[in-house]
């Protein structure tokens, strides 16, 4: 079960994470909206006792000064101006709808507090387990959520891949033990990933792994048919779609025994594409198969707040295309 986690103390301290990472805070800081430009040293020292990477901090420094000035970081959100780079405006941190509450122990869908104490399985993992063992997603699928995954998506803003592993890292932990676990990207066919020169499952995967230090493995999962959009199926229609749609590498079930497998993706939508790797990567002897996504579509009734438009949610969003 995760744990609720106050917004304003993440805000203003940063996030001290299993791997022992510490980070810049996502929302400014009154503080930290004036803060002036740092030089950074490496820390090391040389034999004379002057700080060796001085200089390269003075550099570095003035360097981004010029880049400062002449791209002035933005809010992944809304785009207006802000203090630091990747980092939100309090309108939009505010309205991100974080997932932290008490939730199902296999899907991970929030299970509305009052359970506390009760059953930790909803009904349909309880009617039908899942193939895997939490898909925790950092936030809603909302506006602000949606906007900074198309925008790494389409927009080829690929440090917002950062941005949403940093908000994820956290619930990665809460998984199990990250030193067991194996990061495997939800993979692009390779006429999508040609078209689209990235794939934004891999990048996210990269910048979990360098956070929280666990490995990965790009090519444990292979996407071996292009699957049509499932916008508008029902459950059973996506499922069809989708089965078939992924396999093993040759070597995969050697590289995947006894691991934890994490599947990593952007979005978590109707969870049909999820639901049929997971069942591939469940055939591999692997230990465990859990899931990560950045943001999750929840029903509506199972929000309690930030409660957003879910007629604008567009079929070029689902990540399952
Ligand atoms: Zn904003
Ligand atoms: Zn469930």
């Amino acid at each position: 079960m995760r744990h609720a986690v106050a917004l304003g103390a993440m805000a203003g301290r940063g996030e001290k994470r299993a791997g022992g990472l510490r980070h810049a805070p996502l929302v400014p800081s009154p503080a930290m909206l004036h803060k002036p430009v740092m030089a950074t040293t490496t820390g090391d020292v040389e034999k004379d006792g002057a700080p060796a990477g001085a200089w390269r901090g003075t550099l570095r420094a003035a360097a981004r000064a010029v880049v400062d000035y002449a791209l002035p970081p933005r809010c992944p959100g809304c785009g207006i101006i802000v203090g630091e780079d990747r980092q939100f405006c309090l309108t939009c941190w505010s309205s991100l709808h974080f997932l932290d509450g008490p939730c199902c122990s296999r899907c991970s869908i929030p299970l509305p507090a009052a359970l506390l104490g009760g059953p930790t399985m909803c009904g349909a993992c309880l009617a039908s387990a899942p193939p895997f063992e939490g898909v925790p997603a950092a936030v809603a699928y909302g506006p602000v959520a949606r906007t900074v995954a198309l925008r790494l998506k389409y927009g080829r803003r690929t440090g917002h891949a950062r941005l949403m592993a940093r908000l994820m890292a956290r619930h990665l932990a809460t998984l199990g033990d990250i030193d067991a676990m194996l990061l495997v990207p939800v993979p692009l066919h390779r006429w999508r990933l040609w078209s689209r020169g990235f794939n934004q499952a891999a990048l996210i995967a990269d910048e979990l792994a360098r956070l929280t230090g666990a490995p990965r493995d790009h090519h444990l999962l292979l996407r071996t048919k292009a699957t049509a959009s499932l916008r508008g199926k029902g459950r059973r229609e996506r499922d069809r779609i989708v089965a078939g749609a992924f396999a093993l590498a040759g070597d995969g079930k050697a590289r995947a025994a006894g691991r934890h497998l994490v599947l990593v993706d952007d979005v978590h939508a109707s969870g049909a594409t999820l639901r049929a790797a997971a069942r591939v990567l469940g055939r591999s002897g692997a230990a465990q198969v859990s899931a990560l996504t950045w943001a999750r579509v929840v029903p509506e009734a199972l929000m309690t707040s930030n409660i957003f438009d879910f007629a604008s949610l567009d079929s070029d969003m689902a990540s399952e295309g």
